[in-house]
Order: structure tokens, then C-alpha cells, then sequence
């Protein structure tokens, strides 16, 4: 018998919209044979989490949130296993948890657009009175099949791994449907929040001219789009649509690149920012759309303006798992970004206080808040 059998540890539960989530202790037992248990590092709040349990994405409870665990292997159920692209798993590797369960028969995932199944589930919506019960994020422990992780190379440092585990791979797989990035591009990224902190990092270091729009109400995401590579930041409050539209269409003038922006990448998740994106992008440009995650409302657009000027449109809600394996080799390659995306991480929170750290995210008071052991 495991001496983890005889444990207990903490997970805390939805239970429904804008109820707090309750803290319940469940027992540890060794993982079955396919399954991995991994022990809590770093899992983080993402904006979707905000959106459940505010109500504004209606899912019914209970069950444990949090789709950003990265844990410790504690052990390892069965001999032999491998993380999603075949990497030995052994006790003490680390490892991002992947929630994503596509179909793997659906007409997108048979073509390999897995992120876009018909069929898309997670591996959190379980009820945690369900063995063994550690099925989401918010938990000291998480049990997995093997092939759902992604094992973290040692070159990447743990703190910038778990900046944008969710936004990185979001931004990656919008920007693959996208038609991807070339260096001599002007990017402009509305909102930087970490979707738009994580695209304007991703669009910089391909070499791309990136201007971001953000709110001098965050003073800080402002620097950090900075130093991450935006040439220049719009206060979002203190320009208008119209200066902003000027901006970009001189320097594309400039560049000698056409009539705007040749992608816009939406990561405001505001829907009237949509609006305004259409007008930034150049005849031909590309909009991608990762940010409206949340039904926000309307807006009225002039679909015209997407005929006339040959606009495309692109959406992407979800990611792959190679997706996140891209995110980390990107972290990889480029170790002089790591400090900058561990610095995102300005709070750190036990589970049992996982109220405390759903009112600081909703809030905006964290950049980036992460639960750790
Ligand atoms: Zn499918
Ligand atoms: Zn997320």
C-alpha cells in the first residue's frame, strides 16, 4: 500500500454561479494503471474560470475548475508510461496537465483540428465525489491519463511555464488558423490581458512591428507589453478610435505596407473592440479572434467592410496538445523572455483560499494568480 493511500488534500469545488466554492478534503490513493498522480506546482486562474463562476458561461456543477494545472509526477500508475509526444515519465518530472478531450472521431479531429472537435470536452467536469476525485485544476493533486500531459523541458523555468499555459497555446493555435505570422508584419494586438501579452511576446519575437491597445487603469500590463516587445501602447481611454486608426495606417504608410494593419489579434474579450479591428486591418488583412471567449453581447457591424476590403475573419476558442508543446519550446528558445513571463505571476495562493484568489482575479487586481503547494 502507498503511505499516499492514508492522505487527504484539498480541492475546491463549483457548486454554482456566484456561490463560493467549497473546500473539501478527498483521500489520495495510488493512481490506476494509464493514469499519472501528480502533485501540485503551479495551477492558475484563467479568465474562463472568472466567466464560470460569475455565470457568464453556464456550466453545471459540481466540479473542480482550473485547467492550468503544471504538476510534480507523484507517481506513476502502470510501467511505461509517456507523456503525449512519447517522454518517459518518471517521479519528479514536471508536466503541464492538458484538459483538452477532443473526440479523435469528429470530421475536425479526424483532419487534425482536434481543437476544434464537435464533440470538445474536459477532464474537469466530473463530479469530484467521483474516484478519484482530483479531476481539475483547483486541487492540491491532479490524476491524469499520461496522455493528456505535456512533460516541461528543463530549460524552461517552472514560474514561466505556468505565465500562460492556457493563453500561450490559445494564441498559438489562433495564430496557426491565421495563416501564421511573417517578420515584415504590423501586428496590432487589442488588450493585454495574457492572451494580449502572450501574442504580443509571440508576434515580437518572429521580428513582427507590434502595437498594442491596453488601459492605463493597468498601468503595469502596460510596461510588460512593453518589455515584451510592443513598439507602442494605446491607452485605450486617453486615444481615440480615430488617432488609433491613424497611427497604424501611417505607419503602415510608412512601411509601405497598404491601408492598415496586416493582422489584428483580439484578446480584449470587449465586443465593440471588434468593431474597431475591422477598421484596423489593411485590404486583405487577417483578423484573429482568440479573445471573445465569454458572449459578451452585440455590436453592429458593416459586414460591407469585410466584402469590400476582402477581409478574413479567423475565430479559435481551443488548443492542441501540440500546441502546448509549441508554447514550451517557444519558453525554450527564447530563455531571455522567461524572467519577463515569470514576472506575470503576482500572486500566489494556497488552494484552501480559493475564494480570496477568484475575487483578486475578478477583480484585475492580479496580473496573474496562480495556486501553489
Ligand atoms: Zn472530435
Ligand atoms: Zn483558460
Amino acid at each position: 500500500m502507498s503511505p499516499q493511500s492514508e492522505k487527504c488534500a484539498n480541492v475546491a469545488v463549483f457548486t454554482q454561479a456566484n456561490e463560493d466554492l467549497e473546500i473539501r478534503q478527498y483521500p489520495v490513493d495510488p493512481p490506476r494503471d494509464g493514469d499519472v498522480l501528480l502533485s501540485l506546482e503551479r495551477s492558475g486562474i484563467c479568465g474562463t474560470d472568472i466567466h464560470i463562476h460569475e455565470g457568464r458561461l453556464a456550466i453545471p456543477g459540481p466540479f473542480i475548475p482550473g485547467h492550468e494545472f503544471i504538476g510534480r509526477v507523484a507517481e506513476v500508475g502502470g510501467g511505461g508510461l509517456t507523456d503525449a509526444f512519447g517522454k518517459p515519465l518518471t517521479t519528479g518530472d514536471l508536466a503541464v496537465v492538458c484538459a483538452a478531450n477532443p473526440c479523435g472521431e469528429c470530421l475536425n479531429c479526424r483532419t487534425g483540428e482536434t481543437a476544434s472537435c464537435l464533440a470538445f470536452g474536459v477532464t474537469f467536469l466530473r463530479d469530484p465525489e467521483e474516484a478519484p476525485h482530483f479531476h481539475g485544476g483547483f486541487g492540491e493533486f491532479v490524476y491524469s491519463q499520461s496522455g493528456n500531459l505535456v512533460a516541461i523541458p528543463e530549460s524552461v523555468d517552472l514560474d514561466a511555464a505556468a505565465a500562460f499555459p492556457c493563453a500561450g497555446p490559445t494564441t498559438i493555435r489562433a495564430v496557426a488558423y491565421g495563416g501564421g505570422l511573417n517578420s515584415e508584419e504590423i501586428i496590432v494586438v487589442q488588450g493585454t490581458g495574457p492572451v494580449g501579452l502572450f501574442a504580443i511576446a509571440y508576434a515580437a519575437q518572429q521580428g513582427c512591428t507590434v502595437l498594442a491597445i491596453g488601459s492605463s487603469a493597468k498601468p503595469e500590463r502596460m510596461e510588460l507589453a512593453k518589455a515584451f516587445g510592443a513598439s507602442e501602447v494605446f491607452d485605450y481611454r486617453a486615444t481615440s478610435i480615430e488617432e488609433r486608426l491613424e497611427a497604424v495606417r501611417a505607419l503602415a504608410t510608412k512601411e509601405n505596407r497598404g491601408d492598415g494593419a496586416d493582422v489584428v489579434i483580439e484578446a480584449s474579450g470587449a465586443p465593440q473592440a471588434f468593431v474597431e479591428g475591422l477598421q484596423l486591418l489593411r485590404t486583405r488583412g487577417r483578423y484573429m479572434v482568440p479573445g471573445q471567449y465569454s458572449d459578451s453581447g452585440e455590436v453592429a457591424i458593416p459586414p460591407h467592410a469585410i466584402t469590400l476590403r476582402a477581409l478574413q475573419v479567423i475565430g479559435s476558442g481551443q488548443y492542441t496538445l501540440e500546441d502546448v508543446k509549441d508554447y514550451l519550446d517557444f519558453l525554450s528558445a527564447h530563455k531571455d523572455l522567461q524572467q519577463a513571463f515569470a514576472r506575470t505571476i503576482t500572486h500566489r495562493y494556497k488552494v484552501a483560499d480559493a475564494n480570496s484568489a477568484l475575487a483578486c482575479a475578478s477583480e484585475g487586481a492580479s496580473i496573474k494568480g496562480v495556486f501553489v503547494p
